[in-house]
């Protein structure tokens, strides 16, 4: 028979083996087809699914057994308390990228800020700032065309007007009078060849959204250098990074010019984000100047 109970059981049998919590896993792919909460689940656990939603459910724990991210076979993830939607054109919105919007929204920017958010995905983070900071005006730019869908798809289910969307390779297609108060980024940082690349959920992510040179920095440095030039005088730029990139971002902002340059640590206790402020350029009052 194919009650809800046994279908989950065979389904955590299916996945045991590859996946970290297959119980979880099949629960949240059941009540995906099912369109209930996990909670129903339990609730009617003799009931006994359409044939269509059956294959549906097996077709989903084969590809999960593949490896595919849950993300990606339900079409959504939930970051900063928004379901939002995801696809194979975005990266899945990881935790640790909340205390990014954490930290920008603790900046003393102005009640209409000019935000840029650079590679969005899915929009995560220009959504979840957009949704605290109904006044600050967000320029969201990705260079997939498919990830631009995904993040105007996100904004209007949120009824956001304040962010605006750009289909650009980094600042290439921004207009050189833009500038901005706060320049935030989540950018591809994983090495070329790094082992991670071939484990888990990463293998199923845009290689775009995740790898960026040798060192994993090309992203990084090109952001750093170019940002200055879109910065209002004593803006920000922050950014996340890859675990063991830490001093090596601090330094590339001290060496552009960045002040208050800062970093912060994830939950695991990496440095995970990097940000500092660009000051005017042209002579610094005092600076330099004999006693
Ligand atoms: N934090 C992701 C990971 O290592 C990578 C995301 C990124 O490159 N921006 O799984």
């Amino acid at each position: 028979m194919n009650t809800l109970r046994e279908l989950l059981e065979r389904a955590r049998a299916t996945l045991s083996p590859s996946s970290e919590d297959p119980l979880l896993d099949s629960q949240v792919l059941l009540a995906h087809v099912m369109g209930c909460d996990r909670s129903w689940l339990y609730g009617w656990p003799e009931h006994v699914p359409d044939t269509p939603q059956i294959q549906q459910f097996e077709r989903l724990v084969a590809q999960r057994k593949a490896g595919h991210p849950i993300a990606h076979l339900t079409g959504e993830r939930e970051f900063w308390s928004l379901c939002l939607g995801v696809s194979h054109d975005t990266l899945v919105p990881r935790p640790e990228t909340e205390d990014l919007v954490e930290i920008a929204l603790g900046l003393d920017l102005p009640p209409d800020a000019r935000v840029l958010d650079l590679g969005t995905g899915s929009g995560a983070i220009a959504v979840a700032l957009a949704t605290e900071r109904r006044g600050w005006q967000i320029t969201a730019i990705d260079a997939s065309a498919g990830a631009i869908d995904v993040a105007r798809h996100n904004a209007e289910q949120f009824g956001l007007s304040n962010i605006g969307f750009l289909l650009s390779d980094w600042f290439a297609a921004l207009p050189a009078h833009r500038r901005f108060d706060l320049i935030i980024s989540n950018p591809p940082y994983i090495a070329m060849g790094d082992p991670h690349l071939t484990r888990g959920d990463l293998r199923f992510e845009p290689q775009q959204a995740l790898v960026s040179g040798i060192d994993g920095l090309d992203a990084i440095r090109h952001i750093v250098d170019t940002a200055p030039a879109y910065l209002e005088p004593g803006a920000w730029l922050w950014l996340e990074h890859g675990a063991d990139q830490g001093g090596r971002v601090a330094a590339l902002l001290r060496q552009r010019g960045f002040g208050e340059v800062r970093s912060h640590r994830d939950l695991a206790g990496h440095d995970r984000h990097c940000g500092g402020r660009f000051d005017a350029p042209g002579p610094h009052p005092g600076r330099g100047s004999p006693p």
